[in-house]
């Protein structure tokens, strides 16, 4: 076999972790701030983001959901009204408690007792406490239902282990918010948030993932259901993708939220809430990167091809830009997944072969180079990043189609890699689902130490409760185990529950999760 010299110092078979932070530092995604938990976004980390953010906006405009904007800071009163909720975000609140400062005895500045607030406000960790303040004054007839609202935000939440993008204490999301007269129509909401956020994942980020309902114990703080889409990243752990939770009337009760029915009755509204953050640019990196750095799936790639004239500080380069620039219109003129082509002239200076690495390790899709000789013969250098290799000889893989055709070729070639990503991915994923478990030994020895990554189990189960619940929890929790989701489109039971030995009501599925 012949050696191939990757871009990455770091192989993801060796220390997955690392390798991780080495894509984010090689493809200059982000770097810590010095503030725990926090993360800058370079450009090229934000242009992904931005570039989720806005295809997700799109699918939320899309649903009839309009966006708003609530403010940052959240009265602590407002989340002591939903007992369960408060329990669960009071642990990760971070506070604001004064609003001016003053030199102190050895003339550091300190928080000014004299401007201690009277109620302390929170930053806010998700705002279905102050956007339902607002459906309690939006909200009075049914005619005034459905409600549907969205912001756009950074949210705080004092997480104790922090990974960058995947969990960090300030992170960017969307949260949509809506009322609806009845259950049902609650409920249909949930469900059509979620599939929003498979169509997004996997259509646009290529990454598959399942969705289903989270059980009891993994539910959002004050839902009654919490719906989830779950990635399998490439070490075979599972990142949760995004979330959808049927509230019921806590929310609305807790907030006043009461409209006058059709029979002119007073009734609580019924709510939802559903949010998708910056973790999916991590979820990017875990699923499609390799050991060259970050693949970026043509949908979400904030430059789609890159162009690079192989300029030699010489008469002759004039020549070879206006070469290159006639490319990059014919490429700009194209359209790829119904977008025009996003094709970038990069003519900083450097060597080529530099550049050429400092691309791959971010993953622009298709990389051009264009020289001399290439402009002699009337064609272009093409490297496609998920082709990197040429497995014979193990040099990069360039192809070198005509000028004339190699727009043409970049559609195509855009085209076919999204699809592309998406079923290597999923493709690996089911290679590394186990679904035939029948004792609880079978998913010890799979996850015993020094065992491979096993990936996930799906297995028949009883949905226990209570202390019974608890039980199981533990169980898995010592094999580092959690529940991830019943799948909605699982087979139905036939078995026995491998944790009670009752007989099963649904398949659930069990890995180890960022
Ligand atoms: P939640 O409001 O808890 O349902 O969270 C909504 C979504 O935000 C989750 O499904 C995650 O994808 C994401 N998320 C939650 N916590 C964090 C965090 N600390 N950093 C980044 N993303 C997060």
């Amino acid at each position: 076999m012949v050696q191939i010299r990757h871009a990455l110092s770091v192989k993801r078979a060796d220390n997955f972790a690392e390798w991780y932070q080495a894509v984010i530092a090689e493809a200059d995604l982000a770097e810590e701030s010095g503030v725990r938990g926090c993360m800058v976004m370079k450009p090229w980390g934000y242009g992904i983001w931005e570039r989720i953010q806005r295809l997700m906006d799109a699918r939320i405009k899309a649903a009839g959901v309009d966006n708003c904007y609530f403010p940052i800071f959240i009265p602590l009163s407002n989340f002591e009204r939903e007992a369960e909720h408060v329990e669960g975000f009071a642990k990760e609140m971070a506070v604001v408690t004064h609003h001016r400062l003053i030199a102190g005895e050895d003339g550091k500045l300190v928080p000014d007792p004299e401007a201690k607030l009277e109620e302390p406000l929170v930053v806010r960790p998700t705002s279905e406490t102050i956007i339902g303040d607002a459906m309690a004054r939006w909200v009075q007839s049914w005619r005034d239902l459905p409600l549907l609202t969205n912001q756009w935000a950074n949210v705080v939440r004092w997480e104790m282990r922090t990974r960058m993008f995947l969990r960090t204490s300030e992170f960017l999301w969307q949260e949509g918010h809506t009322a609806h007269e009845t259950r049902e129509d609650a409920l249909t909401e949930t469900h059509r948030a979620i599939e929003m956020y498979r169509a997004c994942a996997e259509d646009e980020l290529a990454i598959p993932v399942i969705v289903g309902e989270k059980p009891e114990n993994e539910r959002f703080p004050g839902a009654v259901e919490t719906w989830s889409i779950e990635a399998m990243m490439q070490d075979g752990k599972a990142l949760q993708a995004g979330t959808s939770h049927y509230l019921g009337t806590n929310f609305a009760e807790a907030s006043g939220i009461r409209f006058q029915d059709r029979e002119g009755s007073q009734q609580l509204a019924h709510t939802t809430s559903w949010g998708f953050s910056t973790r999916m640019v991590g979820g990017v990196i875990m699923t499609h990167g390799d050991d060259d750095g970050l693949r970026v799936p043509p949908a979400i790639a904030p430059h789609q091809v890159v162009i690079l004239p192989m300029l030699r500080d010489k008469p002759e380069d004039a020549a070879l830009l206006a070469y290159c620039e006639e490319l990059r219109d014919a490429i700009a003129g194209k359209d790829v997944l119904r977008e025009p082509v996003r094709v970038l002239l990069d003519r900083k200076p450097g060597k080529a072969a530099a550049k050429r690495w400092d691309w791959v390790r971010k993953g622009a899709p298709v990389i051009i180079e264009v020289g001399g000789r290439d402009m002699e013969n009337d064609v272009v250098s093409l490297l496609r990043r998920d082709d990197l290799w040429n497995m014979e000889n193990g040099k990069p893989n360039f192809s070198t189609p005509s000028r004339t055709e190699t727009a043409d070729r970049v559609v195509a070639i855009l085209q076919d890699m999204q699809t592309a990503l998406f079923v290597e991915a999923r493709d690996r994923r089911e290679r590394n689902v186990t679904r035939d478990v029948n004792e609880f030994s079978q998913i010890e020895a799979l996850y015993a130490e020094g065992a491979s990554a096993p990936g996930w189990v799906e297995v028949q189960w009883s949905r226990p409760t209570g202390e019974e619940l608890e039980a199981v929890i533990e169980r898995l929790k010592a094999l580092k185990l959690t529940f991830r989701n019943v799948p909605v489109d699982a087979p139905p039971a036939d078995g026995k529950c491998i944790f009670t030995g009752k007989p099963a009501v649904e398949r659930i599925i069990v890995g180890r999760a960022y």
